[in-house]
């Protein structure tokens, strides 16, 4: 199976990756966590990154682009499938992604758009922390540590990602109006999006996810 997840920062795009991956075998493809990973690293692609990243901003198309070409070239995602997250971004990326699978002979199975208010991106984001070892993400309210700031699974600090803070959401969200919105447009007129309201909980949402994929 081969999916996208779009929908603005703090929607789940990442718990519903995980859920995907987990249940049905399907290579995650995050450009956040990939951009996290070279920034944690230190590579030349990290540092570049970083400075956009902390302002909320996004990376620019062409080093994304190339970065997530060669993610989907890889063996184990051609034999496996994946569910892309966090890309495409903007129309220029859906667009060289069209390019990129038809090249690789493939077709997407779907697109789904996440959809939540705004308010409630607001609360999930602000409160959110993640592991500093192992990823795993927590929430001051609806998932907390057992013990405060350290993580339950390896025992390693947690703390509250550098585009978390508030004035970087707001920024994060302006972006996502201005320039990932009209991907979801970009995919609705070629008929592979499937719109799912994604302000239950995970598993509501996953269903829907699923359900939908049966059809
Ligand atoms: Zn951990």
């Amino acid at each position: 199976m081969r999916l996208i997840l779009i929908g603005p920062p703090g929607v789940g795009k990442g718990t519903q990756s995980a859920l995907l991956t987990a249940r049905l075998g399907v290579i995650q493809l995050s450009s956040g966590e990939i951009f996290r990973k070279e920034i944690e690293l230190g590579t030349d692609l990290g540092r570049m990154a970083k400075r956009y990243i902390d302002h909320g901003e996004l990376v620019p198309n062409g080093v994304t682009i190339e970065m997530m070409a060669k993610q989907l070239r890889a063996d184990d995602v051609q034999k496996h499938g994946f569910v892309l997250d966090g890309f495409p971004r903007t129309v220029k990326q859906a667009e060289a992604l069209d390019e990129i699978m038809f090249e690789m002979g493939i077709q997407l199975d779907k697109v789904v758009s996440l959809e939540v208010a705004e308010d409630i991106v607001l609360e999930r984001l602000t409160r959110r922390m993640g592991c500093t070892r192992c990823g795993e993400i927590y929430h001051s309210k609806d998932k907390p540590p057992h013990r405060e700031g350290l993580c339950d699974k390896c025992d390693s600090p947690l703390f509250v990602r550098s585009d978390d803070q508030p004035e970087t959401i707001r920024e994060r969200l302006r972006v996502f109006h201005e320039k990932t919105a009209p991907v979801i447009e970009y995919y609705a007129r070629t008929g592979s999006l499937q719109r799912v309201d994604a302000s239950e909980g995970p598993e509501e949402t996953y269903a829907q996810i699923c359900g939908t994929y049966a059809k």
